[in-house]
């Protein structure tokens, strides 16, 4: 039996930030993870999806070469080298993030672990013991009744991300943040691209002026998509696979891509048995993430907050501070940034329109176009910045589309969570020509003073 002070269950994004804050503050830490440290996040989602989505972008950029005079063009994909390119990156970090765990002295245990007390999980017949235990065994990709993944034509992102060839069609069933990545990459990669989604939009958790000027790039960009519309059922041959959905309408592609979101690991692990309250799967947490159980927590993706690394990262750190006794303020959900790297990107911050009306603020908006901004016309990308504020009061949401936009998230964030006025912003100087000098148009011309802009 090994004693600690903080053990955590699970070594991706939430689970390996809690044990690296928790032995920062001089916490004995053991880290239990079955697979390889940096989970999700690292080997199966961001890292590699944004790998492949910037191949996109350089296949895409020696297509349109002759557009900024350069010579080139986009002959094929060879996926044996961008596979290289892509695990190259990922092997990186992953070796990185070893070195990190093992220089803050975390033990670190590799095996599947079993909670088999409120302060005990079980790895491999041995017992680790905390004073804490922090649950974070994150996801899985979910499927629809009737849709067998067989990871060569019904395929989840899983899959997806290590295809050594190009589909020549796909369809994307779910068209959220996973799906539109997926539908970019393989748009780029020169596939035949059909999004599906139920919703009446893309990227749906999105302000709808995003969603549509996303829509519209996509129509531009010749990625077909049916929104509205469920999915009634699939069939497969050896031709493809063959999609029919609720208003009897059929799709067909070589491959069905199963992008409709994730569930939470957190059955068979001992929760249960342990008394853990759980809603839908989901571990039921207060606003420091601490679960029913006195000394059991949970963090990222099985509690029901947004699903992405950095609220992970946030709410590991938060919880490791907490047992420490920093007493640390809880998140502001409201506060975390979102981005779509699809091409175009989506980022956002804060409330959109419609939040910010049924909560009841008086609400103004500022839309303003990128066709204002140079080095967007350098770019060749078009979009917008909304800003979305309250009457005479701070600024609720940011809301963006286009080329690079969620590197302006950086600035965006600080000025929702930093609860600034528009007249705030305005007076700060954007270097020329930046896309961040759009921010600072954007906010200018909220506060009664556009530049670059009419009105
Ligand atoms: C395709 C894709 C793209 C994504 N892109 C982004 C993005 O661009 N930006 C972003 O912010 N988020 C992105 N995400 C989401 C992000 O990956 C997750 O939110 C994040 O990884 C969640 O971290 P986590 O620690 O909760 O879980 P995970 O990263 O899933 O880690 C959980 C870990 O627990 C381990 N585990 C589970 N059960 C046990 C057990 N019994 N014993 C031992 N170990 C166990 C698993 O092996 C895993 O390593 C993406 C996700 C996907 C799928």
């Amino acid at each position: 039996m090994a004693d600690f002070d903080l053990v955590v269950l699970g070594g991706g994004s939430g689970g390996y930030a809690a044990a690296l804050r928790g032995a920062q503050l001089g916490l004995s830490v053991a880290l239990i993870e079955k697979d390889k440290l940096g989970g999700t996040c690292l080997h199966r989602g961001c890292i590699p999806t944004k790998a492949l989505l910037h191949a996109g972008e350089i296949a895409d950029n020696s297509r349109h070469a002759s557009e900024f005079g350069v010579n080139a063009q986009f002959i094929s994909m060879d996926m044996v080298a961008v596979n290289a390119y892509k695990d190259g990156v990922v092997s990186k970090l992953h070796k990185g993030l070893q070195g990190l765990v093992k220089s803050r002295n975390i033990t670190y245990v590799e095996g599947v672990g079993r909670l088999v007390s409120p302060n005990t999980v079980s790895v491999n017949g041995e017992n680790y013991t905390g004073k804490n235990v922090i649950l974070a065994t994150g996801s899985y990709p979910r499927t629809l009744p009737g849709l067998d993944i067989d990871g060569t034509q019904i395929v989840t992102s899983e899959e997806a991300m290590a295809f050594t060839h190009v589909p020549k069609s796909v369809i994307v069933l779910g068209g959220g943040v996973i799906g539109c990545e997926f539908a970019s990459v393989w748009n780029s990669f020169g596939s035949e691209v059909t999004i599906i989604e139920g919703l009446p939009r893309l990227v749906a958790l999105e302000d709808e002026s995003s969603s549509k000027q996303l829509e519209r790039a996509f129509r531009k960009r010749k990625i077909n998509f049916v929104t509205g519309v469920r999915f009634a059922s699939a069939t497969k041959s050896a031709a493809g696979v063959t999609v029919t959905l609720e208003d009897g309408t059929t799709h067909s592609a070589d491959v069905l891509l199963v992008a409709v979101g994730r569930g939470p690991v957190t059955s068979g692990i001992g929760y249960e048995e342990q008394g853990i309250a759980m809603d839908r799967g989901y571990i039921t947490v207060d606003d420091k993430c601490r679960t029913n159980i006195p000394g059991i927590w949970a963090v990222g993706d099985i509690i029901p907050t947004l699903q992405l690394a950095h609220v992970g990262f946030a709410e590991g750190i938060m919880v490791a501070e907490e047992i420490a006794g920093l007493n640390p303020r809880p998140i502001n959900y409201d506060g975390v940034p979102k981005v779509t790297y699809s091409e175009p990107e989506v980022a956002s911050v804060g409330l959109s329109t419609a939040v910010a009306k049924e909560r009841g603020y008086d609400v103004v908006e500022l839309s303003y176009d990128l066709a204002g901004n140079g080095k967007a016309n350098i770019l060749k990308t078009s979009g917008s910045i909304k800003l979305v504020a309250q009457k005479n009061g701070p600024i609720l949401g940011i809301h963006m589309v286009g080329s690079r936009v969620g590197e302006l998230l950086a600035e965006a964030q600080l000025i929702f969570n930093w609860e600034a006025d528009a007249s705030d912003v305005a007076q700060h100087i954007h270097a020329h020509p930046t896309l961040s000098e759009a921010m600072g148009e954007a906010h200018m011309a909220l506060a009664g003073k556009p530049l670059h802009a009419h009105g």
